[in-house]
């Protein structure tokens, strides 16, 4: 799909952090989760170096594809 490093020019390997959140019910007698809202993209980062990569300088199609990916779209 088309990413690089601008630091080291890795094209393979990438770490994307994501942020998920849940809704915790305390009020019965265990724990339950009543929602739970799709993850956002936090930060994407160069596996090898960890340089971060401007999420939003990748085109539309790139970040759709990402979000998909990690289960945000
Ligand atoms: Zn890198």
């Amino acid at each position: 799909m088309g990413l690089t490093c601008p630091n080291c020019g890795n094209e393979k390997s990438f770490l994307a952090k994501t942020l998920q959140m849940h809704v915790v019910q305390a009020g019965g007698e265990e724990l339950e989760l009543s929602e739970q809202t799709p993850p956002a993209m936090l930060e994407l980062l160069c596996d090898d170096c960890d340089t971060e990569l401007d999420f939003a300088t990748l085109d539309a199609d790139q970040r759709r594809e990402m979000l998909l990916l990690v289960g945000a779209g």
